[in-house]
Formats: C-alpha cells, structure tokens, sequence
C-alpha cells in the first residue's frame, strides 16, 4: 500500500541528481537556501569519464586557439542568448563556477587538475585520444605530451576488464609520436580468479592490496605506468600516491568511461552537495507537477511504497537528456515526461565550418529535442516564460556530449540558473 507522508516545504526543488542537479543545488544551499533534491536512476554522469571541458574544442580550434568568449557563447546556446541580451559577464561566471567545482570536490578527496581555458591531450582505455580543459590529477598525468621522449608502459590487470593492454598499444601508434610503448599483463592474487567490474576490484584495493601491484610496478623497466582505474573516492588520492612514491614512477590512470572515474565525480559531488546542507532524495522519483499559470508550484515525490507532496518557491530540472531520461521519445517526437515544458526541435542543421559530416549528422541526433529557455526559465507548451522554473545541463540544447559541451557546459548552466534561482526562493 502506498504510505502518505505529510507534504513538506523548501526553498529549492531540484529535480535530478547528475552533476547539473548537484552543482544548481550545492551553489544554492551554499547561499543559505533550504534545498531539496530528487533523482532517480543511473545518472550519464556517473557513466563518464569525470573529464571536464567549458568550451568545445573544435570552435577553439576555429579562433586559431584564442579563447574568446563570444566563440565560448556561441558553443553553448542559452549563453548566447544571454550574452545577447547583455546580462550576464561570462568571465567572471566561468571562473566563479571553475573555483567552486574544483574546491567542493578537493574537500571530498577528488583532486582536480584545472586548466578552465586550455586543452590537454591523454589516452583512452580504448586507445584514443582524448583532449579536455580538467582531468582527475592521476588522470591527467598521462598527459601525452609530459609523456614524450619517454617510455610508457601499459599494465592490464588478469580479471580487470578496464584496461586490455594489447588493444590500447595497438590502438594508440599512431597517436603517441616519441613514447615506446609497451603492454604487460599481470596477474595479481588479490584480484583471485574471473573478470570483475571495476567496483568489485575497487574493493579489493580498499584496504590494502597495493603492495603486490608496488612491487609489480616497481619491476617495469618503464618511467610512466598506464593502469587501470583501481580505487573508489575513499582510496583514490592514498593508494595512487602510494603506488607513484613506493615505485618512484609516474603511475597514472587512462581515461576510463562506464567506470570507477564517473562514480568517483558523482560520489563527490554527491557529498558535496550534502555537505553544502542539501536534503538529497536518492531513488525517488518526482512524478508530477502542479502549475499554476507560470508558476510551477509543487511536485509529487514517490517511491514504489511512498508518496510525498513537495511546495516550492524556485524549482530546477536537470533530469539529463533521452540517455538520462529527462526526456522521452513518443513515436518520432521528443517529449518532457511532465507534460509541462516546451521542447524544442532544431530541424536540419547546416554543418558547422570545419564540421566533418559525421559531426553534423551527431549533432543532429543530440540536438533533436531539447527544453527551450529563455535566459535560463523554461517555458510553458504555449511559449510563455516560467517565473520560478529554471533548465540545467543535459535536457538543455546542445549540452548532450560528445557533440556537446559535456560536463564542462552543463555545470555552467546549472551555476547560472541557481543564480536566476535565488532571486525567487
Ligand atoms: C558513457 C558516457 C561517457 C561520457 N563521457 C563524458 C566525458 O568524458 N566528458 C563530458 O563532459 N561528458 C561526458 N558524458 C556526458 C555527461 O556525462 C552528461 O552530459 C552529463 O553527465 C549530464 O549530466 P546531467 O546532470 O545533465 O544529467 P544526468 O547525469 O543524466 O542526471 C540526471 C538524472 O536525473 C534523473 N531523473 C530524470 N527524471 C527524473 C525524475 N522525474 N525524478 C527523479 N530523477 C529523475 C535521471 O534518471 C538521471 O539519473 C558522457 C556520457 C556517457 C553516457
């Protein structure tokens, strides 16, 4: 039978636990505000890589490698609308959110190595390329070129599936100009027999576990070791730095997807969003909501066994994009499982200069359907602004990754609408 629980009442709803959700809530609670957020489901955040970029590298690459902020502008789509309408400085919102990311994620023991304004190239646990602004410090220092005219090797570990060294030395020739590079297996007896996930051999190394792999380390003839990602947020800065100063070499992770890097960043921010005073509803689902004229007003919260009216002043969706499910697909259109919201619908897009056709027919998958804003407020299904009802990160146009932004754009939007946020709570 489903329980009723008498009605509560906060200054900010938040609806969506992915990094955007987190990141709106974290800035507001900051503020003194009463918080609450809901979110239900794997978010696409804690699927990532944890790499972080605010502005696509293929539009840097078309101002011939000076950032301007009007070619940052035009990267993200609702910036642009604001920077048009002249009421937000861009710099300074970009360094704000920058500093308050990276600190909130330092205190819950998530180093960060910033650089908001540059790129840096690494490698994939497929072997790839990667370039991004802000990396996880033992990511980032498998930067290829602090690697050059050195010596790399890859270590895969028997039962860990993350890192297949073959395929990585195979892949990535062409990719590595001046490192050797070279791939081992090993076996380790903490890790026993089978495959596991990456969490299952996180928690082998959890408590202990690292003096097999130091010694494994230490007997490479190599300087730098790719391994794969071992260690949970808890572990993460002890056992990286003990495997780097007991092997004396440069130990770093791969950039790893669908792994322990994206639960580390939603685990900190989580945290991070506690930490700051936040009220977070795990595995609920906000299933409704009431609007009165451009009001939203309150939202119903349910479990399979629960049920719980919420009032608000402000509210943010950050329910993520189709992956994530704040949107859904009826038939062949895009729809907002409320009922509530504009969506919006790009049509043909025109390639971009210097956009491959492979980038213009992805961008035009990612930004098939989207929730419409104007300077951050989501808009009613007629097309008329909502007072206290605001957009962040990946159900916004644009921001889905790989032809968006990623992470990097979508915490930006969710600085910006807990700013627009706090004016009504
Ligand atoms: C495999 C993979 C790799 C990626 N790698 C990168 C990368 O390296 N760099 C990068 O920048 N980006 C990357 N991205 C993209 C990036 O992860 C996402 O764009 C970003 O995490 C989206 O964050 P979000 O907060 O908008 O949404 P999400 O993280 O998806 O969070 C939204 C959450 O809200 C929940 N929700 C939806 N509706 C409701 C509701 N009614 N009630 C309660 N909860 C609800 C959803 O279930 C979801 O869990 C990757 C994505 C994937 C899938």
């Amino acid at each position: 039978m489903l329980r009723e629980l008498p009605p509560i009442k906060v200054d900010a709803l938040v609806i969506g636990h992915g990094a955007s959700g987190l990141m709106a809530a974290s800035a507001l609670a900051s503020q003194n505000n009463n918080v609450l957020v809901v979110g239900k489901g794997a978010t696409a955040t804690s699927m990532s890589t944890g790499c972080i970029s605010y502005i696509r590298k293929d539009i840097l690459r078309q101002e011939r490698g000076a950032i301007d902020l009007e070619a940052l502008a035009r990267s993200v789509h609702p910036f642009n609308d604001i920077m048009e309408r002249g009421s937000l400085a861009l710099e300074e919102v970009l360094l704000q959110v920058s500093s308050f990311f990276q600190r909130s994620l330092s205190d819950q023991g998530l180093e960060m190595t910033d650089d908001a304004f540059h790129f840096f190239d690494m490698l994939t646990n497929a072997g790839t390329m990667y370039s991004c602004s802000i990396a996880p410090s033992f990511t980032a220092s498998g930067r290829l070129d602090r690697l050059r005219e050195g010596s790399l090797a890859l270590l895969g570990i028997e039962g860990h599936r993350d890192l297949d060294p073959r395929l990585v030395a195979a892949m990535c020739a062409g990719h590595v100009d001046g490192v050797r590079v070279r791939p081992y297996w090993r076996k380790l007896d903490c890790m026993g027999h089978g495959g596991m996930t990456a969490t299952e051999a996180a928690a082998r190394f959890k408590n202990g576990g690292t003096q097999e792999l130091i010694k494994t380390i230490s007997d490479l003839e190599e300087d730098s070791v790719a391994i794969p990602p071992l260690f949970g947020l808890q572990s993460v800065h002890k056992g990286m730095s003990e495997l780097c100063s007991e092997s004396e070499k440069n130990v770093f992770e791969l950039v790893t997807p669908m792994s322990l890097p994206g639960l580390r960043l939603q685990d900190a921010m989580e945290r991070s969003a506690v930490g700051h005073g936040c009220h977070l509803m795990k595995n609920h689902l906000v299933t409704r909501l009431e609007v009165k004229r451009e009001r939203a007003v309150s939202a119903l919260i349910e479990t399979p066994t629960r049920r719980q009216a919420v009032s608000f002043n402000s509210l943010i969706l950050a329910t993520g994009d189709l992956v994530g499910g704040g949107l859904a697909l009826a038939g062949r259109e895009v729809v907002d499982p409320f009922s509530t919201f504009k969506v919006g619908w790009f049509g043909k897009t025109e390639p971009l200069p210097g956009q491959t056709r492979y980038d213009a027919a992805m961008r035009q998958v990612v930004e098939a359907g989207y929730l419409v804003t104007h300077e951050m407020r989501l808009m009613t299904k007629e097309g008329r602004p909502f007072e206290n009802a605001f957009g962040a990160g990946s159900t916004l146009a644009s921001f889905s990754f790989p032809t968006g932004v990623g992470l990097g754009g979508e915490l930006l939007t969710a600085w910006i609408a807990a700013e627009y946020a706090k004016e009504g709570s």
